[in-house]
């Protein structure tokens, strides 16, 4: 039996950007929460460098959009780049008010860090771990509010029906929940599903990143953009038990130095910047070595930093690296590096709106033109808080005037979970797109390893259409097939980029290219394209 529940507003995904959004439209009707693993398994949970914002009197807005833009590489919005940036005080204030204890100087001020790319100390943190203080707070403000949380119901379809225009709007979201098929009927809803690092064999990202929301939205018809935009965080922890714990570059900041295989130091070779070169230098300088010795990882040396350094600015490095048996402090440790995160995403306005009426995406589903084609280090977080806001103060003005959708709606997939009788098939298929995304649209792209996963990913498709036709359907079969059409979005959205710029590399067309490829590639269920740049 299909259940069919009403709300306002329905926020799919608990981290910064859906409870951002939450606490914002607090008592404006019924407000629903879904996550699909408990409501603090996101990325905003594993955040470690912090939030940037302008604090420092010597700092400066049009400081701040510069660097920005500088590292957007000719792609960002620069309305969008301002409006994060202008909010970004305000947004921090908020946060400190709900209860966010982040680090401070001597003095009581906040204690600003400088990360890569920024030209001044603008990086509100709290020690390393400054994610899982603002996720803490946003989750203990829930606690006597009247916003329903529902902590494993996983959204895998959008409602759709035809608004007063006959055009197709936004109605709400099918889920699954303790194996049943639920639906949420909902004046407004918020994509705020976080990012797609499962795509990838390595990656930062934590189990829920299978990019729902952006595989929903295009489905529906909305369009998504920027795809092939995929940053590759250089330094991520190797080890067989922790595939994703990542080494923030506020290591190499202080002085940790990198290593191949050999013991010899490498990236002196690669940019004058040596260590603290942007983010995409490092990585591909890396990928190269370990294509070069053939080896798995490299070697990150913070020995130089000493005992105490380490204990004080960089705990959580310590203390879960020692439980699973490095000795940091006196000897270097293996790292390789991780898809982290999307800059592309569904395509939304300043208000946060995406192209199909009535819906929203915000935080790293979203592409609001904030990131260009490479994001600067820090401003996820604050993206994701600004156009929470945003998107809160638009449905405020609007939400009274729009009226309750119908419920004669009946989902397209069987009321209930059912799962095949061999789940190793669709192991087998999940391993085989994240290592073929590694390997054929990782770091280095080229035009041919892209066609060649384009084919595979078609096949691979094929079987799990070939499943659902069968009448399964469970989790694990929806997660997989989302990956398997973001893993296409990718391919497709790199293949159509004729140039290298930002995080995109492809060795048939090394250059950067001004006259082709200052533009977005947006991509629409309907065929794809690459028009000029719109958001
Ligand atoms: C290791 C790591 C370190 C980082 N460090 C920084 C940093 O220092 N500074 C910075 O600015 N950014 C950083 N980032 C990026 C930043 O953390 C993320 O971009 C940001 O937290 C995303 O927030 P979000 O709310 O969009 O998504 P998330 O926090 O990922 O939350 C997504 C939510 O959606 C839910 N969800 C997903 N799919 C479904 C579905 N189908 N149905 C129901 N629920 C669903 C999930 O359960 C989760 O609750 C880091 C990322 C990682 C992985």
């Amino acid at each position: 039996m299909t259940t069919l529940r009403r709300c306002d507003i329905l926020i799919i995904g608990s981290g910064i950007a859906g409870l951002s959004f939450a606490r914002k439209v607090e008592g404006q009707g019924r407000v629903v929460v879904l996550t699909k693993k408990g409501p603090s398994r996101g990325s905003t949970s594993l955040a470690q460098g912090g939030i940037a914002a302008v604090m420092d009197p010597a700092d400066s807005f049009e400081r701040h959009i510069a660097d920005t833009l500088d590292a957007g590489a000719g792609l960002c919005d620069r309305d969008a780049v301002e409006m994060i940036v202008r909010q970004g005080p305000q947004r921090v204030e908020e946060l400190i008010e709900l209860g966010a204890e982040f680090s401070r100087d001597d003095d009581g001020g906040l204690d600003l860090g400088r990360e890569g790319g920024h030209s001044a100390r603008r990086i509100i943190h709290a020690g390393d771990a400054t994610g899982r203080e603002i996720q803490r707070v946003l989750i203990e403000s829930l606690s006597g509010s009247r916003i329903e949380l529902h902590d494993d119901s996983l959204a895998y379809e959008l409602i759709l029906g035809p608004g007063p225009d006959g055009r197709n709007q936004c109605y709400g979201a099918w889920s699954v929940e303790e194996g049943e098929v639920v639906g949420y009927l909902a004046k407004v809803t918020v994509l705020a599903t976080g990012g797609a690092g499962k795509v990838y064999l390595y990656t930062s990202n934590p189990e829920v990143a299978t990019g729902d929301g952006i595989a929903m939205a295009f489905r529906a018809g909305c369009r998504v953009v920027n795809l092939e935009f995929v940053q590759f965080h250089p330094t991520c922890l190797y080890h067989p038990l922790e595939r994703s714990f990542l080494i923030t570059e506020a290591l190499r900041g202080e002085g940790a130095r990198l290593l191949n295989i050999a013991g010899e130091r490498f990236m002196p070779g690669y940019d004058e910047r040596a260590e603290l070169a942007p983010r995409d230098i490092v990585a591909r300088a890396i990928d190269a070595e370990m294509k070069a010795s053939g080896a798995k990882y490299v070697l990150l040396d913070a020995t130089d930093l000493g005992a105490e350094v380490l204990a004080e600015r960089f705990p959580h490095i310590l203390s879960r690296t020692r439980e699973l048996g490095y000795d940091i402090v006196t000897k270097p440790f293996p790292v390789v590096p991780a898809a982290h995160y999307f800059c592309g995403g569904v395509a939304s306005d300043l208000h946060g709106r995406a192209s199909l009426p009535r819906l929203y995406a915000l935080g790293e589903c979203a592409f609001t033109g904030v990131h260009g084609a490479n994001r600067l280090a820090s401003n996820s977080l604050l993206e994701a808080v600004a156009f929470a806001h945003a998107a809160a103060d638009d449905v405020g003005k609007r939400l009274a005037d729009l009226e309750a959708p119908p419920d004669d709606y009946r989902p397209l997939t069987p009321p209930e979970v059912r799962e095949p009788e061999e789940m190793v098939t669709l192991d087998h298929d999940w391993d085989e797109v994240r290592r073929l995304m590694w390997d054929y649209v990782g770091i280095v792209r080229s035009d041919d390893r892209l066609r060649q996963a384009a084919d595979r990913l078609r096949i691979l498709n094929q079987h799990t259409d070939t499943l659902r036709q069968r009448g399964f359907f469970c989790r694990d079969l929806i997660e997989l097939s989302n990956i398997l059409l973001i893993g296409q979005l990718i391919v497709q959205s790199a293949l159509l980029r004729r140039e290298s710029r930002g995080l995109h590399y492809n060795r048939d067309c090394p250059r950067r290219d001004d006259a082709t490829g200052a533009k977005n590639t947006v991509l629409a269920q309907y065929g794809y394209s690459a028009f000029t740049a719109e958001s």
